[in-house]
């Protein structure tokens, strides 16, 4: 067993960036541009936004935080990402998620310019990815495929299960690893909750992908000897004997899943840290679009 260490790659990714960068820098042209909208104070999205705007400062890129209360009508929000829409020094921006509940995340992705959608999810993005026209790929799914480029494993021919279909990761993941593309040209499965017997497909997967948020739920006796596996998940369990008091765990339980597998993700330091790279990865391809 082998791990797909998203942790290692995402390091070799934002030196790449930052190399691009300095380029850009040197030959005076523009920097990379990313704003970041905040609604509320989730304390997981505050981490999250925390980390993407760290980031893009060690690699050189200029980062703005809106940070906005989650009392803000939803108007006033699609005026500000409006705004950024017009705002030509900004590059691409992101509205984190979750949106408090007045709020349609709908509306909001709509209202995103498809040339700044750096998250990938506006419909035209999706739809350009799925027909393999150049696109801002949702950065999940495109950190699991640049995971499984980097370490080279095949993927023409093999049978690929999913399980997740949602709009951020199952769905644009699945049509990412059918693509005649490389990584694709997989055989995909798609599962969801309302499958019949999960373990009848999933013992079929040559790559097996989870994302469903179900806490360790893909253990030992789901998984074909020899598989990769890739685990989206990320959740908090309570744990006393950390500091913290808890402990973050994948939706598969690795020790028992991990001796079965040819390849598989750790959580954390799997597909975790390909998230952000990719959406830095995403501003920069942007800019190079853009001046191309
Ligand atoms: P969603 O809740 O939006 O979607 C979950 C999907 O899993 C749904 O399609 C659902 O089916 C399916 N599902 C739920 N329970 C089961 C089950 N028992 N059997 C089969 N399918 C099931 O979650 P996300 O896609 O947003 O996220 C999934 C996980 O990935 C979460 O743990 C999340 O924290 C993590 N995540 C990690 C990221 C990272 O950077 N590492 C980024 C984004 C997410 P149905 O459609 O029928 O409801």
């Amino acid at each position: 067993m082998q791990l797909l260490d998203g942790k290692k790659i995402s390091e070799q990714l934002l030196e790449e960036i930052k190399a691009d960068v300095e380029k850009l820098r040197s030959g005076n042209k523009k920097i990379p541009h990313l704003a970041v909208i905040l609604v509320g104070n989730n304390p997981a999205s505050e981490t999250y936004v925390g980390s993407k705007i760290k980031t893009c400062e060690r690699i050189g890129f200029k980062s703005t935080l809106i940070h906005l209360p989650d009392t803000i009508e939803e108007a006033v929000l699609l005026q500000k990402i409006e705004e950024l829409n017009k705002d030509s020094d900004i590059d691409g921006f992101i509205v984190q998620s979750p949106l408090p509940k007045h709020i349609s995340d709908e509306k909001v992705i709509n209202a995103i310019s498809p040339a700044k959608d750096v998250d990938g999810f506006h419909p035209e993005n999706l739809g350009r990815m799925a027909l393999n026209m150049p696109a801002f790929l949702p950065a999940t799914p495109y950190g699991v495929i640049t995971l499984l480029d980097r370490y080279d494993i095949p993927t023409a021919g093999k049978h690929c299960v999913v399980i997740g279909r949602s709009h951020i990761v199952g769905l644009p993941v699945s049509l990412l690893m059918m693509r005649n593309s490389k990584p694709g040209n997989c055989t995909v499965t798609v599962c969801h909750s309302k499958t019949v017997d999960l373990k009848s497909y999933t013992l079929q997967a040559d790559i097996l992908i989870v994302a469903t948020g179900q806490t360790e739920s893909v253990t030992a006796d789901m998984v074909k000897e020899g598989a990769v596996v890739v685990d989206v998940g990320i959740s908090r369990v309570p744990d006393d004997t950390k500091k913290s008091g808890f402990r973050l765990a994948g939706d598969v339980k690795f020790d028992e899943v991990a001796p079965k597998c040819s390849y598989i993700t750790p959580v954390p330091g799997g597909v975790g840290p390909m998230t952000i790279a990719s959406l830095l990865k995403n501003t920069l391809e942007g800019v190079k679009r853009k001046t191309a």
